[in-house]
């Protein structure tokens, strides 16, 4: 468990706040995120990098909203976006647009337009389409767009297939081999200025050596452009250091900083990082709330309010979050820390599902718990592609979202309501 949602008298809390509280105040589901934890990802990334000037762009699409965007703001943090859209969250959150890279392999010219108007830091252009256009829509507006290729190392990121990236048959970037092809194309083109090279080999991983791989095979490229007179000022080498859900053991920020720092020996390159994950992923938890209990045939299903329209990664990834009570001893009259006997309970093994009308929609299967109604459950490592992936399947509104600081709660955004769900909708005539 992350340092920053403990057990404190038999009840969990996200930092100084007990999740009950949170659950009575602003109901059932809830995202929590803790500014604490947050904060100090952030620090291990800008400690590890001191004395090399670097830039650290979050990656937008984790988790967008604003507050979670503005705490890293103010913390010096850059962004990286995929679309216009992220582009005007990270705008309204007080994010520094030359802080700003563009990452996506479908940039709309609107999007482009919008980033140059903007005056963000970098194109990461994934396609020789992609360079035309936007070289087409720069000259249009009188401007030169800084950029970098998303180069496709063909390296195995060795993560689950839908979150892996750089592998030849992945729609990312550019071909390996088509590099420097397009690399001298892009210096032909007037209203482009060629700064840097990305590369992103995927999510989730839990090793550096596919990061290895890739820097060193980014590093052959630098070499062959500058021999050619194309000499870059940055590398972005991505994101995609992974979190531990369960026993997964993925290595600490500083050591695999210290492993690219190491591969970059010797370059004197800004380095550009695009975390995700790993800034927010252990910094936040799904609250939910048990409705009912229902003994199947062959299963104890734990029905809850939170379902895969808050939280799609089971359905989508098989992916899995630990699901801990938010009480841990439900005894009446919980004794003082230290002192507590867990009562003899009738724990059982659940598959906690949500309220919505499809097989897949699940949050965990086959847990044990001790649970009853009304028992409240908090689905940890959840800051990252829960909120950001959430829908308004089965017309539900999407969830509130809270930051603890400390022993303060603060709404950070309301619980949808009907009158969301159907903003813009109108009848015919
Ligand atoms: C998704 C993405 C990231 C962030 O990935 P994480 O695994 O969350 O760190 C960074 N860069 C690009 C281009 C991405 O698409």
């Amino acid at each position: 468990m992350s340092n920053y949602f403990t057990q404190k008298n038999a009840q969990l809390h996200a930092e100084n706040v007990a999740l009950t509280d949170i659950a009575a105040q602003f109901s059932t589901p809830c995202y929590v995120y803790s500014r604490a934890a947050l904060t100090d990802a952030y620090q291990q990334f800008s400690q590890a990098l001191q004395g090399r000037e670097h830039l650290i762009c979050y990656a937008v699409k984790a988790n967008g909203n604003l507050a979670v965007l503005n705490v890293l703001a103010r913390l010096g943090a850059g962004f990286d976006i995929v679309s216009g859209g992220e582009l005007q969250r990270v705008l309204a959150a007080g994010g520094d647009a030359q802080k700003i890279v563009f990452s996506g392999v479908g940039k709309s010219t609107d999007d482009m337009r919008m980033a140059l108007e903007a005056n963000i830091l970098c194109f990461n252009v994934e396609s020789a389409p992609e360079l035309d256009r936007l070289n087409a829509v720069a000259a249009s507006m009188g401007k030169t767009a800084a950029i970098s290729l998303r180069v496709n190392p063909d390296v195995d990121a060795k993560t689950h297939p839908y979150i892996s990236t750089g592998l030849k048959q992945n729609k990312f970037g550019v071909a390996y081999t088509d590099a420097i092809a397009l690399y001298r194309h892009a210096r032909s083109l007037k209203n482009l200025r060629i700064t840097g090279m990305d590369c992103h080999i995927g999510s989730q991983l839990t090793e550096t050596s596919p990061f290895i791989a890739a820097v060193e095979k980014v590093l052959l490229l630098v070499d062959q452009l500058a021999a050619e007179g194309i000499v870059l000022t940055h590398l972005d080498l991505g994101g995609g250091l992974g979190i531990c859900y369960d026993d997964e053991t993925p290595p600490a920020i500083s050591d695999y900083i210290a492993a690219l720092l190491k591969a970059l020996a010797g370059r004197t390159h800004k380095l550009i990082l695009e975390p995700g994950r790993v800034l927010v992923g252990n910094a936040g938890v799904l609250l939910t709330k048990v409705e009912y209990i229902k003994h199947g045939e062959e299963k104890n299903f734990a029905i809850v309010d939170a379902a895969m329209n808050d939280l799609m990664r089971p359905a989508l990834y098989d992916a899995y979050h630990r699901i801990l009570p938010v009480v841990q001893n439900p005894h009446p009259n919980p004794l003082p820390e230290g002192e507590g006997t867990v009562e003899k309970s009738n724990c059982l093994i659940f598959d906690v599902v949500g309220p919505i009308c499809e097989t897949g929609d699940f949050i965990g299967r086959n847990r044990s718990l001790t649970i009853t109604e009304n028992s409240l459950l908090a689905v940890m490592s959840a800051g990252a592609y829960g909120m950001s992936m959430s829908s308004n399947y089965n017309a539900r509104g999407r969830a509130a979202e809270v930051i603890v600081d400390g022993d303060t709660v603060q709404l950070v955004r309301a619980r949808e309501t009907f009158a969301h769900l159907i903003a813009g909708e109108t009848l015919l005539p």
